[in-house]
């Protein structure tokens, strides 16, 4: 049996991961749970799944929640915090963290359960864009694998099995498109409304406006880069609007390998769950015939200059690709509060990248302070109103 800690449990990722676990019975137990604020799921989730350490964000909560499990009979640790969820990547039972926080939180807690010797499966691909060398780095320095959850990363994983790194020509990183892939109008106008009606997926607006610039899929390029050890040049993003294909790889001598299924999360996180091995699962089959065809195109980076930015972030290295992520989730939320123009979100990125000063010597703290600061520079651009 596998014994998983969840850090972030109450939100979207999290419940899938619960749902996978409840039924692939028998296979994995959940030793550890952790919520921000959501208490009331959280102890729906303690009766269901018998975890024996919980953790919140404030000492309040976890005073309720101590009261709470002494009148059920229920025994479990709690705690809070940030020590609270580094107590959970440390219990000494679990072999793999879930880690879906996001932030910085999250980040320092998926070192910590690295240095642990535990598996990680991230969630948060925020982590990976900040801090990914500097994981695997870590990762191979304990012996400890890193799983991919999204559904893309899966995919590539998927398609590597087995194979030589050195053997691989290029990744090829699906993208739905978004819903502005065919517009032709003018993007400066482009509204919230229209920016949030995403096509294929529900998601929350943060990854939604992403999906809009293709920011989304410059993270997962970057993303992809640092969990495959593959030079961001050789990560080639597709655009593919049926969102079956969920990448591919291909190899030197021309193969290409792809994985296909319906678009369910808890196909990947199930993989990730129980790899190497493969579980029945409850995803819907894939019917070919009813899709039909399947379609492929180059995606315009003049048109979606997010995605140029990314490669560039990703090429100069260092703390780059934090400080692009940080400044893309400032202008994201001033988007979405109607400060600036949908245009304006990629100038304000790619501004904040240009004046980010690249340091030689790169700790964890490096990206603390990159991530800082570029979130106070995105926000005095705004401020100023300073975007050409
Ligand atoms: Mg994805």
């Amino acid at each position: 049996m596998k014994k998983i800690t969840i850090l972030g449990s109450s939100g979207s990722i999290g419940a899938q991961v619960l749902d996978v676990v409840s039924k692939t019975k028998g296979y994995v137990s959940v030793e550890g749970l952790a919520v921000g604020a959501n208490i009331e799921l959280l102890k729906s989730q303690i009766k269901k799944f018998k975890p024996k350490a919980v953790s919140v964000s404030s000492s309040s909560a976890a005073q309720n929640l101590k009261k709470w499990s002494k009148t059920n009979n229920i025994k479990i640790a709690v705690y809070s915090g940030q020590e609270g969820l580094e107590k959970l990547a440390i219990m000494p039972s679990v072999d793999m963290v879930f880690a879906s926080i996001v932030g910085s939180a999250g980040l320092q807690s998926i070192v910590t359960a690295i240095k642990e010797k535990k598996d990680v499966a991230i969630a948060n691909k925020e982590s990976l864009v900040m801090a990914g060398k500097y994981i695997m780095d870590l990762a191979v320095s304990n012996g400890v694998s890193v799983l991919p959850i999204d559904s893309e990363h899966s995919a590539v994983f998927q398609c590597c099995n087995g194979e030589k790194k050195s053997q691989i020509k290029k990744i090829l990183l699906t993208a739905s498109g978004g819903p502005f892939y065919r517009y032709d109008k003018d993007f400066s106008k482009i509204t919230v409304k229209q920016a949030l009606d995403h096509p294929t997926w529900e998601m929350g607006k943060k990854i939604t406006i992403d999906s809009a610039t293709l920011m989304n899929k410059g993270l997962e390029a970057i993303e992809a880069s640092v969990l495959f050890d593959i030079p961001i040049e050789k990560v080639e993003i597709v655009i593919h609007p049926q969102s079956i294909v969920h990448s591919m790889v291909e190899y030197i001598d021309g193969s290409v390998i792809a994985q296909l299924s319906s678009h369910d999360m808890r196909l990947p996180i199930q993989y990730a769950l129980t790899y190497p091995e493969r579980l029945p699962s409850s995803i819907k089959p894939l019917n070919l015939f009813e899709i039909g065809k399947l379609e492929f195109y180059k995606p315009d980076f003049n048109k979606f200059p997010c995605l140029a930015i990314a490669y560039y972030s990703a090429r100069r290295g260092g703390a780059t690709p934090a400080v692009m992520s940080a400044a893309d989730e400032v202008a994201v939320a001033a988007f979405l509060n109607k400060k600036i123009k949908f245009t304006d979100i990629a100038k304000i990125v790619e501004k904040t990248v240009k004046s980010h000063k690249i340091s030689k010597n790169i700790s964890l703290d490096t990206f603390f302070e990159a991530d800082l600061w570029a979130r106070r520079y995105a926000q005095k651009l705004i401020k100023k109103g300073d975007i050409k």
